[in-house]
């Protein structure tokens, strides 16, 4: 059993000793947004209250201030990915302008008949970018199925992995299923064939840290809200040759060499991909949570998420007609799951009356609920903070709602 002391890390997160709805929280929504440490919330007041001003100015101390903050964010992104250079990280709002910069940077590269191999388990933000990309060039979003346990069906990937193949863009852990997808095994055999590889990190950083060219892979992104950080602001990893080729997403300030009617030339790496003022605070912020994460025994969170989930799935049978959606082998605590008689947004408003904080829906994942033939499931998401007796609530709120409901 871990060593993890859960309890003392509950104090750092102010917001999980409050009471919903007359009971204690139970917050099992980490997946659609984590929680955030006094760390977090410090390091962003002490910003604004010692350092604010605008980056990259350079004319006097506040200035300097701020700019060292916000650089020295960028270095700790770069350490947590272990990317080569802070040249590769590029700030963005998020997962989903991650992927929309790089599939507008990519799009000069397509031609009709060209293929951008996705996955069946995809986050809409890692789909609907490269339709319209698609749109644009010609070009044909192919997905690989899944098996019916939630796994990349890779007799189908190695198929349709082919000559047009120009981009693969998968997914590291599914929001939905918690699958952990073999990535590293993946790109190896798109690079094999020259295949651009994009890998969205957003559910793969709360649980574990990504190396990025362990991993091999041309693009990784992620968004700070989950990782414990401030929303508004994420990471993009891009290699940079590739990052060197593309053209800009947005035009304005800061990406620029030099304008002038005649010509306008780009700002060297990472900046040419970071138009007008960014997200400081935010961005100091998400240093904060790396920092947070490094001070915490990382293997030992990660036996007590395991033992979580373990629990969790011991606990299913005690739940008549509850079934799980998702039984990968290799999986984050994530737990979809459906009850027979109960309709998922009902089963989250009734455990919500008892302090129960669960998401459901379709999780921006709606050619997966096709492939499950479900309009929505309903999902616990569990992050370190989370309890063996919150599992245990959970459970016999569960259980609750069936006898009550179903
Ligand atoms: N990809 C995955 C797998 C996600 O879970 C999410 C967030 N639910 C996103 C992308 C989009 O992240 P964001 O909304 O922070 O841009």
């Amino acid at each position: 059993q871990a060593r993890f002391d859960v309890d003392a890390v509950r104090r750092d997160f102010p917001i999980l000793g409050q009471q919903v709805n007359g009971k204690p929280l139970v917050y099992l929504d980490n997946g659609a947004s984590a929680q955030k440490p006094l760390a977090v919330l410090d390091a962003m007041d002490r910003y604004y209250r010692e350092m604010h001003s605008n980056v990259h100015r350079g004319a006097h101390t506040l200035g300097d201030r701020a700019t060292s903050a916000f650089e020295g964010a960028r270095e700790k992104v770069r350490a947590f990915m272990n990317a080569a250079s802070t040249r590769e990280i590029i700030w963005t709002r998020g997962t989903t302008e991650a992927i929309n910069l790089i599939a507008n940077g990519l799009a000069q590269r397509l031609k009709a008949g060209d293929e951008i191999l996705v996955s069946q388990m995809e986050h809409h933000a890692n789909i609907v970018p490269w339709q319209m990309m698609a749109e644009r060039t010609g070009a044909k979003v192919v997905p690989v199925p899944v098996t019916p346990a939630g796994e990349l069906d890779l007799d189908s990937f190695n198929s349709l992995l082919g000559d047009n193949t120009k981009i693969l863009a998968l997914t590291h852990v599914s929001n939905v299923l918690g699958t952990i997808n073999p990535v590293a095994a993946l790109v190896e055999q798109a690079k094999a064939r020259g295949v651009i590889t994009v890998i969205d990190g957003a559910q793969a950083v709360p649980h574990f840290q990504p190396d990025v060219q362990a991993l091999g892979c041309d693009f990784y992104m992620f968004s700070a809200h989950k990782l414990f950080g401030p929303t508004g602001i994420g990471a993009l990893y891009g290699r940079a040759e590739l990052l060197e080729e593309m053209p800009p997403y947005q035009g304005g300030g800061e990406m620029i060499e030099r304008v002038s009617f005649e010509r306008t030339t780009w700002n060297t790496l990472p900046y040419k991909f970071e138009a007008g003022t960014p997200a400081i605070a935010e961005a100091v912020g998400l240093g904060a949570a790396i920092d947070y994460l490094d001070g915490l025994d990382r293997e030992g969170m990660q036996a007590a998420e395991d033992a979580l989930l373990v629990r969790a799935n011991e606990l299913v049978e005690t739940v008549p007609g509850m079934e799980i959606i998702g039984t990968a082998k290799n999986k984050v605590p994530v737990m979809s799951f459906k009850i027979e008689g109960l309709h998922p947004s009902d089963i989250g408003t009734l455990l919500d009356q008892q302090g129960i904080a669960i998401r459901t829906g379709h999780h921006c994942a709606m050619p997966l609920m096709d492939f499950y033939g479900v309009p929505g499931t309903a999902r616990a998401s569990f992050a370190f903070y989370n309890t063996m007796e919150e599992v245990e609530q959970l459970f016999t709120a569960l259980q609750k709602v069936q006898r009550l409901f179903a």
